[in-house]
């Protein structure tokens, strides 16, 4: 049967599609703007960044996160304290004249926007519009709706979601943007869809709601989860949502069947709005179909902007015998035919460069000739950092049969997760206790951006230890991939699809408990990534180079933003109505119906 999927698809037709609008909470921009807390704001700024190197007609909406995500501090004993990192949204951006208002708790509150210019290898420029309601006129209260990431209470929390989700929504249309596609970056921003509702039938939170005006709405959204268990979806009581949304707004939603449990669930909200949504790697897209099996659900994985996360002596590398890997991450496919020395070498000077910061920060000289292990992530405690730490003494041998062993740690635990909290002071109090001449375990402060590029690039091996089916996706391994750097993970998220054993890394085998998955690891440590780490370094060089071939060439933003273009954003359908066609319904595949609603 002919599929629509097989006609041939070319980007030039899509500024006349109109433009994507691209919500998020957190979008990590600039490395000097504090304006994101990990994983999903990295995906969001890796997504923009190759959007902007594509040439995709879109604009990206955030909140400006005045106050920034917090500094970490750790002192001696491994207990975490906070530092706010205020910043100045003029150093960086551009004020926008436009003004909107959105309703809180009953209350007129004013937002404006702040625009960066991001702009792409050959000159496209996605602009990225922060949203801020620190405006003469609103309260105080309302002056600090858009400080803190994810900071402050579940009230909070819904009120920024209104500033992000309607405001957003109201500032595209008070921009001039003519938005076709709405895309949900996870749920905090699916109150848009109310605000493209009411704007549907001409007017606020009252007024008469018809299959046909949600149809519209649904038109035009697409929405990412990124959440593989209930507990993590934003969820908020009816007497939340009456007190700050309105009760005409609530019981809107409530008649839509947006809550769940007696709650108002943002990802039901945002699904239900959409006419196609997606989780963020294959596995993922399937544990959330069983959590919603009402909904179609299509996986498109992650991914991270390689340009980013190459680290300078590798770049160096790849621009000698792969010249065009920038334009088209595909080309890294042919990585498999880089020189082994070359990788050795290219390896050896990012590691040198991560020691040195290491050094600069702690003091502590570390030994490039030593088998590294990097374990750097959000301290939640699904992630089970302390996992390698299970049987001391079985980690000791392994560090002296290694001929010695560094592991670097990083990560900071939100301000209010005691647990996570509790994790890092074990690891802290842990890696004291064993460190010796053979074993050195060391706790980097402040995991960001930076810290993240140098770590990934600089260690040996990768480590992740997840607890299943926790991990949506996961990143930092791609990232280390596409430096050549294999992982060692647990088999849930993207390392489903990237492990190919022996060649891009090795898994860590599924166990009952963590005990069983801790005796896998050290299992894949001692017979398999210490003795090849001691044999001729050859033979790691080609790990490290099927490692960049194959996952390098796929696991990147730049095949990502490619499949939501085509999957999510404009599929065939959608863009043959756009440009005003007919189409005879015997050539829609039954997957494209799925899509398009
Ligand atoms: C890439 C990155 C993350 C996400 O990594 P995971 O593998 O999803 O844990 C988080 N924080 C920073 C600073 C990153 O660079």
């Amino acid at each position: 049967m002919q599929s629509n999927l097989s006609k041939p698809f070319s980007y030039e037709t899509l500024p006349s599609c109109g433009l994507v609008a691209y919500f998020s909470m957190e979008i990590a921009i600039n490395r000097g703007m504090p304006t994101y807390s990990g994983g999903l704001g990295m995906l969001a700024g890796d997504t923009l960044r190759s959007a902007a190197d594509l040439g995709v007609p879109l604009a990206a909406f955030s909140l400006v996160h005045r106050k920034g995500y917090f500094q970490q501090h750790l002192n001696g004993s491994g207990e975490q304290s906070e530092e706010v990192q205020p910043w100045n949204p003029a150093d960086f951006c551009t004020e926008e004249a436009a003004r909107v208002t959105v309703s809180v708790e009953d209350r007129p509150v004013t937002v404006r926007a702040w625009r960066y210019d991001l702009h792409g290898r050959s000159g496209h420029v996605v602009p990225i519009y922060l949203l801020d309601t620190d405006v003469e006129g609103n309260s105080g209260w309302d002056r600090g709706l858009t400080d803190h990431l994810y900071g402050g209470d579940t009230n909070y929390r819904l009120q920024q979601e209104i500033v992000l989700g309607m405001g957003g929504a109201r500032m595209a249309a008070a921009l001039g943007l003519d938005a076709n596609v709405y895309h949900m970056n996870e749920g905090h921003a699916a109150l848009l869809t109310l605000a493209l509702l009411e704007s549907q039938i001409g007017g606020g939170p009252v007024g008469q709601v018809l299959d046909s005006d949600i149809e519209q709405v649904r038109k035009k959204c697409v929405f990412t989860t990124h959440t593989p268990v209930p507990a993590g979806h934003d969820r908020f009581s009816t007497e939340q949502a009456i007190r700050i949304l309105g009760g005409d707004r609530t019981a809107r939603l409530e008649k839509l069947k947006c809550f769940e449990d007696g709650l108002l669930n943002m990802t039901l909200l945002a699904l239900r709005f959409s006419r196609y949504a997606n989780g963020v790697a294959m596995q993922h897209g399937k544990v959330s179909r069983a959590m919603f099996p009402e909904f179609k659900i299509d996986s498109i994985t992650n991914g991270v902007h390689a340009p980013t996360w190459v680290a300078e002596p590798v770049q160096q590398m790849l621009d000698m015998h792969i010249p065009s890997w920038r334009r088209d991450n595909l080309y890294l496919r042919n990585a498999i035919d880089l020189p082994e020395q070359e990788i050795i070498d290219a390896h050896r000077r990012a590691k040198e460069g991560l020691f040195t910061e290491v050094a600069t920060r702690t003091g502590l000289v570390l030994n490039p000739g030593v088998l590294t292990l990097g374990f750097a992530r959000r301290a939640a405690t699904y992630k089970r950092a302390s996992l390698l730490f299970t049987d001391p003494e079985r980690l000791l041998k392994i560090a002296t049969e290694a001929g010695g062993l560094q592991i670097l740690y990083a990560g900071k635990a939100h301000p209010q997760d005691l647990p996570g909290k509790a994790l890092i002071h074990n690891v802290i109090e842990t890696a004291g206790k064993l460190s010796n001449d053979m074993l050195r375990i060391v706790y980097l402060e402040n995991y960001a951006w930076d810290l993240g590029a140098l770590l990934t690039a600089g260690v040996d091996v990768w480590v992740n230890t997840p607890r299943r089916p926790y991990e949506a996706s996961g990143t930092s391994g791609m990232k280390a991939a596409l430096n050549g750097v294999p992982s060692l993970s647990i088999l849930d998220g993207w390392w489903i699809e990237g492990c190919i054993e022996g060649f891009t890394g090795w898994a860590i085998e599924d166990g009952a408990d963590d005990a069983e998955e801790a005796d896998s690891l050290y299992e894949k440590l001692e017979k398999a990534v210490v003795p090849l780490y001691l044999s001729a370094p050859e033979k790691w060089a080609r790990m490290m180079r099927t490692t960049l071939a194959f996952n390098g060439s796929f696991f990147n933003t730049n095949r990502m933003v490619k499949q939501y273009t085509r999957n999510a954003y404009y599929p065939v359908k959608l863009l043959d109505q756009l440009k005003g066609k007919e189409e005879s319904p015997q050539v829609v595949s039954a997957h494209q119906q799925v899509l398009v609603g």
